[in-house]
């Protein structure tokens, strides 16, 4: 493993004739003080020459797009699994509408949004089978080795786990995307993070908030009459109609709503961090965190944001129908748990060593983390109802 320093003097130049601007003029010309400047931050574990066209923070990104654990977040549930519908999130629609989200706060925040858009895109990439549920059962079964969170797991993945390229293992991600990962695993309240980081958990929550509210109500967990008694829905409704051309008929309703709900809640974050920010002009990105700058939504907004938070927890998150589904799935996964506890030889080999190298707890854990909510159940059914021999990669 080797450390280095690139030659910050040799910053790939633009190019005269085609009138195109290299990424670091492009931030130089366009970027706030107190974003996060590409071209102090390309440290990597491996080192690497600069690339002409693609800043660091870009290559980042792509290599979170490419990689295999990103491509199995289509398999994975957000709040609702496959058996419920078509329509609602999995954990890659939803990693897409953060990134979205965060690209149009950071953009009118003048933020770096090539890294908005890396660390949107990693945020949710350690995520095990069965969402939350998942990762409940999974941080039990892995008490005696530490516990398990999706946080950890995904430097897990973009540091050992991924095999993309030859001349290393892991990602090789820049130290400002792995660090902004440690900080979600450290959960340090006294930690400030970089303003990107702050605007892609804003948005994480602005995300989930609202298309909970979507799906929920297209499965007919919840109705519109309960909905209604929540101020921040009533807020969004009068919005939508108030912007609508012609009344809202009643099939188009819910997408009103929720485009409403998550623009109302852009505009009021973006009002609220451009005024935190006024008297930070010309300091740099971690002059503002030493300064112990937090962007936020505005408090009223927040506190309605609240209370619809309140709500899903009691009406969506604790829903027989989901609950149904978790009892489930937890009973699954401790079962494949205890089984190749028993059985190490019937995992991919890889996983195998893995064990050997750091503990079997560990190794079942990981091979169980990676998979899809369907290979998981697969393997169940292969392995506890027909008998069969597994070792079958993710
Ligand atoms: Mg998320």
């Amino acid at each position: 493993m080797s450390i280095t320093s690139p030659n910050l003097n040799s910053y790939p130049a633009a190019s005269p004739a085609s009138g195109t601007y290299s990424w670091h003029q492009r931030e130089q010309a366009l970027l706030a003080s107190y974003a996060t400047f590409s071209r102090h931050n390309v440290q990597r574990t491996y080192s690497e020459t600069l690339h002409p066209t693609r800043g660091p923070f870009e290559r980042d990104r792509d290599r979170v797009l490419h990689s295999a654990a990103f491509r199995r977040l289509s398999g994975k549930m957000q709040v609702f699994t496959g058996e419920m519908g078509d329509y609602h999130r999995t954990r890659l629609t939803h990693t897409f509408e953060v990134a979205s989200i965060a690209r149009t706060i950071g953009r009118a925040l003048r933020l770096n949004e090539d890294l908005i858009e890396a660390l949107a895109l990693l945020h949710d990439i350690g995520h095990p089978p069965f969402g939350h549920c998942g990762e409940d059962v999974l941080n039990e079964c892995l008490h005696a080795a530490g516990g398990f969170s999706h946080n950890k797991f995904a430097l897990t993945l973009v540091e050992e786990l991924e095999t993309r390229y030859s001349s290393y293992t892991g990602l090789n991600l820049t130290d400002t995307v792995l660090n902004a990962q440690r900080f979600r695993v450290a959960k340090d309240p006294a930690h400030i993070p970089c303003l990107e980081v702050q605007v892609v958990d804003a948005a994480d929550s602005i995300a989930y908030n609202a298309h909970d509210v979507d799906d929920a109500l297209k499965l007919g967990l919840i109705g519109w009459q309960a909905l209604r008694t929540i101020d921040i829905v009533k807020m969004a409704e009068s919005r939508a109609r108030q912007n609508s051309l012609a009344p809202i008929p009643a099939d188009r309703q819910r997408p009103a709503l929720v485009h409403a709900l998550i623009d109302l809640q852009v505009q009021d974050f973006i009002r609220t961090a451009t005024e935190r920010l006024e008297t930070c002009d010309g300091l740099d990105s971690q002059a503002v965190r030493d300064i112990g700058v937090r962007i936020s939504l505005s408090e009223i907004v927040a506190l309605q944001r609240r209370q619809l938070e309140v709500f899903l927890f009691d009406r969506v998150y604790r829903h027989p129908r989901l609950i149904e589904v978790r009892t489930q799935a937890a009973q699954q996964l401790r079962t494949l748990f205890e089984l190749f506890q028993k059985h190490p030889e019937r995992m991919p080999l890889r996983f195998q060593e893995r064990a050997a190298r750091t503990s079997l707890q560990q190794g079942v854990g990981e091979y169980l983390a990676g998979m899809t909510d369907r290979f998981c159940r697969d393997q169940y059914q292969a392995m506890v109802h027909l008998g069969q021999e597994s070792a079958a990669e993710w």
